[in-house]
Parts: structure tokens; sequence; C-alpha cells
């Protein structure tokens, strides 16, 4: 969804993207020489994608692996100011990644956005697709994906920006405006896929492109621009709150997973952060 979005706004995420599958039909916004690159880097490392085995020791390249990765950051940088690449094996192998870029020199110019799904969703596709005998086997692939992605990040300490992100927020047409500021751009929101969420309805309202006759929704636009984009905001909170009872994650940090305060929720009840990780993102 991001890469997309960043596709289509003047950020080149590829030449030649991965093919469509019935799970998306939409297709996918991978560059084929990363993935297959990373693929190599894994295989390298005894680690094959496709078994979606949770146990992984992280890869060290060969110096010709090395000189591969760096060649292929050059071969993209000749042809694009701002480009990037999307590949969620990546986190695997991001060590190797981080070093090619300061091999070229480019890790000045590298940015690093980072958008986390829940767990549970993660698994429960999996498992829906048939690549995991079980909801905790994907628990532990998550949890390994995340260790390696977190061990990458550490190697290049604190001096490179990465940005945070959570999908279900970014589906509720929320952190929007994080991205933009990240990035230096200015987003047409269009690309979001309405059809990955329901929220999606209101995200093309928002934009301007759609039309609903729904009373609440009325409301919201005859409010004028500026009520409209908090009530928008309130809507879009209460609806989430409302999904994560249903999903029985109410009450759990969509950030870190803690449980909130009872207390904190109490005053804000559609609140999806904990104390913590609210102060965090109101800096931001
Ligand atoms: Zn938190």
């Amino acid at each position: 969804m991001v890469a997309g979005l960043l596709h289509h706004n003047g950020v080149t995420m590829g030449a030649q993207f991965r093919r469509p599958l019935p799970e998306n039909p939409k297709g996918f916004y991978e560059e084929e020489a990363f993935r297959c690159f990373n693929d190599e880097l894994l295989n390298e490392g005894g680690y094959r994608v496709k078994d979606w085995k949770p146990e992984f020791n992280g890869v060290r390249a060969s110096p010709n692996s090395h000189a591969i990765a760096a060649s292929l950051i050059e071969r993209f940088s000749q042809t694009s100011d701002a480009w990037g690449w999307k590949d969620p094996r990546t986190c695997l192998t991001l060590g190797v990644w981080l070093n090619a870029i300061d091999t070229v020199q480019l890790l000045g110019n590298t940015k690093i956005i980072l958008i986390r799904r829940q767990m549970r969703s993660v698994s429960r596709s999996l498992y829906r697709r048939g690549n995991i005998a079980s909801l905790s086997q994907g628990a532990k692939l998550y949890r390994m994906y995340y260790a390696h992605l977190e061990r990458g990040l550490r190697g290049y300490g604190p001096g490179l920006p990465v940005l945070r992100l959570r999908y279900e927020r970014l589906l509720l047409g929320l952190d929007l405006d994080r991205l933009e500021a990240f990035c230096g751009l200015g987003l047409k929101r269009k690309c979001i896929d309405p059809s990955l969420d329901h929220s999606g309805q209101r995200i093309r309202e928002r934009s301007g492109t759609g039309n609903s006759d729904r009373p609440e929704e009325r409301i919201l636009r005859d409010g004028g621009e500026r009520a409209l984009h908090h009530s928008y905001k309130d809507l879009a909170r209460i609806k989430f709150a409302l999904r994560r009872v249903a999903d029985r994650q109410y009450g759990l940090c969509t950030n870190c997973e803690v449980p909130i305060d009872v207390e904190r929720l109490q005053v804000i009840p559609e609140t999806p952060f904990c104390a913590d990780c609210a102060r965090i993102i109101e800096a931001n």
C-alpha cells in the first residue's frame, strides 16, 4: 500500500515488479531484482523464505554478494534521485544492505520506513493461505523477522532516520501526515486501496473523490473543513477501537502491544496507545 503510494508520488519503487497473485490481484510494488537477490542472500545463510521456518541465524554476505548488493544500489541510484524498494524479506538481510549502502556512500541519503502489521493478522493470513501449520508458528516467524530487523538497525546506530508506522492505522487514513513529513512529499492519497479494508470508503471521501449519503458522514461534511478533519479523526479512532474489541485486542497498545492503563482507557476509551507511546508519537 505505502510502496504503491510512494511509487505514484515520485519515489521510484522499481522497474520490474513482481507479478500479481490471486490474493493480491492488483499486484505488488516489489522490484524483482531486490526480491531475487534477497532470496540468494538468504540461501547463502541456509534459509528458504517459502519454508516458513521460524529459525534463522542471520546471513553474513560473502565478498561477492556484498559487491552485488552494492552494484544494485548504485544501478538504481543512477536511474532516479528518489527511489526505494519494498520487500519484507529485507528484514532478514538489512545488515547486508546497510553495509552495501555504506560502501557506495549513500548512507546519508537513506531512510527506512518500517510498517508493522498486527502479529495476529499476519499469522491468520499465512495460516489461511496454508503456508504455516499453526498460528503459533506464525507468531514465532513474526518475532523472528522483527528480531533480525532490529538487529540490522542496531548495526547502524541511531544515525539512520527510521519511520515506524502501523499498517492498520494507515488503512484508516491515519499517520499519512507523518509519512509525508518523513519523505518530504505531498501525497495524492488515491493509491490507498479501499478493497483492503472497509475504512477505505472513508479515506476516499476524505480526499474528496467519493460520495456517500450516510447521515453521520453528511454531518461531518457539512461541519466545515476544519471540523470535518477533527471529527473524521475521532470517528476513525472510535471505529478502530471497536474493531479491536471485535478482535479481542482492545486495551493493548497498537504500537508496543503492552496493556494500556485502565485509568487512561476510562478517560480516552478510543485511544490506541499507551501513555508512553502516545507521548513519543505526539512528539514526532
Ligand atoms: Zn505503547
